[in-house]
């Protein structure tokens, strides 16, 4: 069958410490980092050696992962694997990216996130060249809070014109947003709209806990990230069992990462294979 894999192992640390940021605020010990580099390790085993099924896999850790090779690793190795169509991750974009040489960049996909009070603009900027230059399909976005806005028209002006520039909806301060503002990030990104909502999901069909899975470095199995309750483990050799349809048990879905998967949205039309990373098929 065909798989998407969310995966976010025990990493909760960063290199950049974001006000906006409700994880990534402590840093982590050697041993607590050489625990999430192992089950990292056993997940990328598990995939190998489930040929029967084809993977897509995103990464969304609770900190940055790419700083750390085991990341960098992980996905030179699923991109060259037969049964994985897509190994993707969220980042900063703040690593070196020689890394990406060794994977298999048609299976490649990097979701870039700027972080303007962490970083200058020139070097996010230059990361972006960079990785266009070695031909890895990336999005890059920003959180559209309006202090950011001149930092987001530079942006945009000098991204290359075929690098789709997402901006994510402060959802707890729409009502707050005057009308300009929501222009500007409207002007920026087609489909800021999408991501304004809390969309109901109660009682929808939603792809996740059928088709879409969340994992975390112990192999437990959620349907999302969303709803906590554990529906399986990838390491129990009968866990496909737990994969069938299911009804959202929340009231609302409001991130890229879950709603994407809500059957009556549809997103899939808008998204296609960029689902995962963020690329919409047109803009
Ligand atoms: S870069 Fe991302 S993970 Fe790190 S502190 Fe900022 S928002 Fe959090
Ligand atoms: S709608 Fe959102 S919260 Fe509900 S199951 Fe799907 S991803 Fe999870």
């Amino acid at each position: 069958m065909n798989l998407t894999i969310l995966y976010r192992g025990s990493l909760i640390s960063c290199n950049y410490g974001c006000e906006y940021c409700p994880f990534a605020k402590r840093s982590q010990s050697a041993v607590e980092l050489a625990s999430d580099r192992q089950s990292l390790e056993r997940f990328t085993d598990w995939i190998a050696q489930n040929t029967q099924h084809q993977f897509s896999i995103l990464f969304t850790p609770w900190g940055e992962a790419l700083i750390h090779p085991w990341y960098q690793q992980a996905l030179a190795k699923l991109t060259h694997l037969p049964n994985v169509n897509k190994a993707a991750i969220q980042t900063n974009l703040s690593c070196k990216l020689d890394w990406v040489d060794d994977c298999n960049k048609e299976r490649l996909a990097l979701w870039a996130t700027f972080h303007p009070e962490w970083v200058s603009l020139e070097q996010f900027l230059a990361q972006c060249w960079e990785l266009d230059r070695r031909r890895v399909r990336f999005s890059a976005g920003v959180v559209g809070f309006p202090k950011f806005k001149n930092a987001i028209a530079s942006l945009r002006r000098q991204l290359p014109s075929h690098i789709y520039l997402w901006i994510n909806a402060v959802k707890r301060a729409l009502s707050q947003l005057s009308e300009a503002d929501r222009q500007f990030f409207d002007s920026i990104d087609p489909l800021y709209h999408l991501n304004t909502h809390y969309y109901p999901s109660y009682g929808k069909t939603c792809r996740a806990g059928e088709s879409v899975i969340s994992v975390d470095g112990d192999g437990t199995v959620r349907r999302c990230h969303f709803i906590k309750e554990p529906i399986g483990n990838i390491y129990d050799p009968k866990f496909e069992a737990t994969l069938f349809k299911r009804l959202c048990t929340n009231e609302t879905c409001h991130c890229h990462i879950g709603y994407v998967h809500l059957d009556y949205l549809e997103l899939d039309k808008v998204f296609g294979s960029g689902i995962l990373e963020r690329i919409p098929e047109t803009v």
